[in-house]
């Protein structure tokens, strides 16, 4: 396959663990037959991007580009494309490619790939130039047509960007687990995406609790949708909760201990890790094999079920909670993210990179 011509894009990437984002400019391949170029509108900030950045998952390359809730409009269409027309409202997340063969590609779920994250939108591998993948804080991206999304028109595109990650992510083992009403639901972190985790569950119809570290943070939750809040770090709260929940879903960024939530499933509950911290959590034997229990985890989402939640979003009207920042304020959002203080996603207005 010969390799396609490039054109350069403004981008903020990162050279090193420790340094901060900057400007530069990035080389992307002009659209091939069946790629789409987007013009980004918006980019969500996942603490997947703080992680990224910082090499906390020991697969960084740098120089490195995050960012993987992008929402933009498409400029270009390569000449085989059908699924997208210039000037549509489109978004990517997580993947921009995948094997498309294997049994978890054939079965929609293109994030467990069996050629693994081969496909991520940064830290992947850019399967036309052999080089990694560039993300989502830039002005422009190119990807193949499969791995663009349809937005919901009557979504504000802003607040709708983060669906693209956090919004995935939490709808996927909600459903996976059957959450519904009947069902007492626990989502633990109210960070990018707990608070999409409470949304969902509540739009699911179950009982849902919020167990946070922030006191601060108790209103809001319950004006997303929690029926109750718990302080995790007041141990009398969480042993009122012992043994009662169906499901728990973690959300939290940081070392913190699983135990304490494996405790309070009842008999065949599950507990859902979807956080991803540097380190392990330590789990212990009983808080398991008492009651049963299940500990599972969960990533992002197929193609087939991220457009399934954006429409699902149309419909509902579900959107993000966002603070929009500049392209130059990702150091200090960074900052922020780190002592929890987001309400409750950063999105960058990616005009303020021109
Ligand atoms: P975030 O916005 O920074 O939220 C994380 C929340 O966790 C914080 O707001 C805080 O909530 C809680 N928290 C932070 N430090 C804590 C600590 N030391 N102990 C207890 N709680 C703590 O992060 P996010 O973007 O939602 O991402 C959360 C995690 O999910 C990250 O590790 C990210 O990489 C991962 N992730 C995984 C997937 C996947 O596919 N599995 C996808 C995206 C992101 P309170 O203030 O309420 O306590
Ligand atoms: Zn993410
Ligand atoms: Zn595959």
């Amino acid at each position: 396959m010969a390799k396609p011509v490039c054109y350069s894009t403004k981008a903020f990437s990162t050279t090193s663990p420790s340094s901060p984002l900057s400007a530069a400019t990035i080389e992307r391949r002009e659209p091939t037959p069946s790629d789409v170029q987007i013009q980004i509108l918006f980019c969500g900030v996942c603490h997947s991007d703080l992680h990224f950045a910082r090499n906390e998952w020991q697969f960084t390359q740098y120089p490195a580009v995050p960012g993987h809730e992008i929402v933009g409009r498409v400029t270009k269409v390569g000449t085989g494309v059908t699924k997208h027309k210039v000037g549509d409202l489109v978004g990517v997340g997580c993947l921009v490619d995948s094997c498309r063969t294997c049994p978890n590609c054939s079965a929609g779920f293109e994030q467990f790939c069996d050629l693994g994250m081969s496909g991520g939108t940064y830290g992947g591998t850019e399967k036309h130039l052999g080089t990694p993948t560039l993300g989502g804080y830039s002005q422009s991206i190119v990807v193949e047509e499969d791995f663009v999304l349809r937005m919901p028109a009557n979504l504000d595109p802003a607040a709708a960007a983060p669906l693209l990650c956090a919004g995935i992510t939490t709808y996927s083992p909600l459903k996976h687990w059957k959450v519904g009403p009947g069902q007492k639901v626990g989502i633990v972190g109210l960070g990018g995406l707990g608070h999409m985790g409470v949304k969902f569950a509540k739009a699911f119809g179950a009982q849902v609790v919020l167990f946070t570290t922030s006191p601060s943070k108790v209103a809001d939750g319950k004006r997303l949708g929690a029926h109750e809040v718990v302080i995790s770090t007041d141990a009398a709260q969480m042993a009122a909760h012992a043994g009662t929940f169906d499901f728990i879903l973690d959300a939290v960024s940081a070392s913190h201990d699983i135990n304490a939530y494996l405790n309070l499933l009842k008999r065949d509950g599950n507990l859902t890790l979807v956080g991803a911290p540097e380190k392990p959590l330590p789990v212990a034997a009983f808080p398991l094999i008492m009651r049963r229990r299940s500990l599972s985890g969960s990533l992002i989402g197929g193609l087939p079920e991220t457009q399934e939640m954006l429409d699902f979003c149309g419909k509902h009207n579900i959107t993000c909670d966002i603070e929009m920042i500049r392209m130059d304020e990702i150091n200090g959002a960074y900052e922020r993210m780190l002592k929890s203080d987001v309400k409750y996603r950063f999105v960058i207005d990616m005009k303020t990179l021109a």
